[in-house]
């Protein structure tokens, strides 16, 4: 029995258009998420084998397979209910997520603020890799983070809330080289919903590093 199951859509191919195309989304969703599912549970497979036979000579590169893809599967299933066909505009108290919004502008100075360094973070990642807006516990606050591939330049701890895919894949066929045309776009699709969601669960964990006041 595999640990990991790749989750359905919670909408159509369609659903996102004309922000990002069906293409892209079945594409990303049934062949790239698909294949981070796959290898996070092969990987896990080689490890026991690994342990059984006390074969060690592959640690190294089958730890790193098991971050690189685990955190591939976590960030795509965040990644798909980040958005939304009737998603957009700014978190607002009058949509039930002045929390939120709230801690926004108490970690960022301002939204406008927060806007432009989630925006510029994703979209001069360096090769491949993500924009982040995170919860971090030990202070309390959200902070954005430009993640390396899926699991380099993460501070640990910090629990993910809103994430920008910023890979080729997630844009070229569409968008080609301009990556910040599609990052300015995915403004219009955030589900802000549920962000506000997974920040009142990551705050109401906060002490998950026994460390948090
Ligand atoms: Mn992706």
């Amino acid at each position: 029995m595999a640990t990991y199951t790749l989750p359905e859509l919670p909408y159509d191919y369609a659903a996102l258009e004309p922000v990002i195309n069906p293409q892209i989304v079945e594409l990303h969703h049934d062949k790239h998420h698909a294949a981070y599912v796959k290898g996070a549970n092969d990987t896990l497979e080689q490890l026991e084998e690994a342990r059984d036979k006390e074969a060690w000579g592959a640690i190294n590169g089958l730890q790193k397979n098991l971050a690189f893809h685990l955190s591939g599967h976590i960030l795509h299933s965040i990644y798909w209910h980040n958005m939304t066909g009737d998603g957009g505009g700014e978190p607002l108290a009058a949509d039930g997520v002045g929390d939120l919004a709230d801690a926004i502008t108490e970690s960022f100075g301002s939204y406008a603020g927060f806007k432009a360094q989630l925006t510029k973070a994703s979209a001069t990642t360096q090769g491949s890799g993500w924009g982040v807006l995170a919860y971090e516990p030990l202070s309390g606050k959200l902070i954005v983070e430009q993640v390396y591939d899926h699991q380099g330049n993460v501070g640990q701890g910090s629990v993910p809330i809103l994430v920008f895919d910023a890979w080729e894949h997630a844009f070229y066929l569409q968008y080609k080289n301009q990556k910040v045309d599609f990052i300015e776009a995915m403004w219009q699709v955030v589900n802000w919903q549920d962000v506000a969601k997974r920040y009142a669960a990551a705050k109401e964990r906060a002490d998950v590093l026994l460390l948090a006041p």
